[in-house]
């Protein structure tokens, strides 16, 4: 499996490093004969070439079989005529990345903020409100008069059924329950639709279980009782919000694993973003990106039918929970490790267990 690395910006450097040693111990143990090529994007490559995403980065990412994405500074880039396009945004929408899977769950040994969980936000990527990705030409914004915005949602039959797909799919293989979170009430034509196709995937899952909740009661729900939900579907904003709040409740956004999927092509990225607070001081979590990596090689296995990279998969999460347990960990989830040292703990792990 050939990876392309592209570190970011932020705290990006540092947690993709971590990354990359414990891929390479889960390559030697599982023998997957892991390749990275590394290249950048973001500030340094905004610095260095004067664009954020060069086109040979998109031919490199198109030669690899996966992409790993370190957060990048989105709030800095803002006018792609200088150069400053948003690189998660850019290869989602060149991939056609549409399922954004982001796994949380707590860990034994890790005191839960509301109790035990573990639940799959399933994530529509490719149009809802984002305005930078949802119009084939121009923006989904626009400012009428200086006072006046305006900020246009798409929503797809064929985008909702897509994601509804793959939520069900999904569910079949866990606990067997989709929750449908939505704005049906006001958005009742977007979000109706969204349902509708739900419903309609649902019916293909005789044996899954399905009910639906409503955005904002969703919050209570979730901070009350996150034991009850097993995989949750929703719109792109929705589920960004969503899945930021169950990072953190498993312990820490810096344990938020995510991976952005397609019909052919999957990346690796963190929940996160580049966190400039914490930047270059050795203390972020790579927890996030190791768990991002960990799916991409689940993925990858699913796809070509390669068992290793499955088992593989499995001994990171393993690892990842025993290294919770053990403290082994940055500050943000207990130990009192850094960046550095966590990733090499945890590669040793590996290769001992
Ligand atoms: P953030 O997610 O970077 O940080 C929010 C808080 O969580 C900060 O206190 C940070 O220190 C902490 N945190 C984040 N990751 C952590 C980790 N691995 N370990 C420990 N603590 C961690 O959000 P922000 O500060 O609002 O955004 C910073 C930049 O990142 C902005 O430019 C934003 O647009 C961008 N961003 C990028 C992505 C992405 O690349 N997918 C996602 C969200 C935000």
């Amino acid at each position: 499996m050939r990876l392309l690395v592209l570190a970011g910006d932020g705290i990006g450097p540092e947690i993709t490093a971590a990354t990359l040693s414990v891929l390479r111990a889960a390559s030697d143990r599982f023998a997957l004969g892991l390749e990275f090529a590394e290249d950048v994007v973001g500030h340094e490559s905004l610095r260095r070439f004067g664009t954020t995403v060069r086109p040979e980065v998109l031919e490199a990412a198109r030669s690899a079989d996966g992409l790993i994405l370190g957060p990048t500074a989105t709030f800095d880039f803002k006018d792609e005529a200088r150069g400053e396009i948003n690189p998660s945004k850019f290869f989602r929408k060149a991939f056609d990345l549409y399922a954004n899977i982001r796994p949380a769950r707590t860990y034994p040994g890790l005191p839960g903020r509301v109790g035990d969980f573990d639940l799959v936000v399933v994530r529509e990527n490719s149009e809802g409100f984002y305005a930078d990705r949802n119009m084939a030409a121009g923006s989904g914004e626009m400012l009428v008069t200086p006072d006046v915005a305006i900020s246009l949602r798409r929503i797809t039959r064929l985008c909702c059924a897509r994601i509804a797909w793959t939520a069900f799919a999904l569910a079949r293989d866990r606990r067997k329950h989709v929750t449908i979170v939505h704005k049906a009430n006001v958005l009742r034509l977007g979000d109706g639709m969204f349902i509708e196709e739900c419903r309609k995937a649902a019916r293909e899952f005789p044996e899954v279980a399905t009910d639906d909740v409503l955005v904002d009661a969703m919050m209570a729900h979730l901070v009350r009782a996150p034991g009850r939900f097993d995989v949750i579907v929703t719109t792109n904003m929705f589920g960004d919000i969503l899945s930021d709040l169950t990072a953190e409740l498993s312990g820490s956004l810096g344990l938020g694993g995510s991976l952005n999927a397609g019909a052919d092509y999957a990346m690796a990225q963190a929940a996160h973003g580049s966190a400039p607070d914490i930047a270059g001081r050795n203390l972020a979590n790579p927890f996030s990106l190791v768990l991002s990596a960990m799916l991409l090689l689940a993925w990858h296995g699913r796809r070509s039918g390669q068992a290793a990279f499955g088992a593989a998969s499995a001994a990171i999460g393993s690892a990842v929970e025993a290294a919770i347990g053990a403290r082994e960990t940055t500050r943000d989830v207990g130990g009192n490790l850094g960046t550095r040292e966590t990733g090499a703990a945890l590669a040793s792990r590996l290769l001992k267990d």
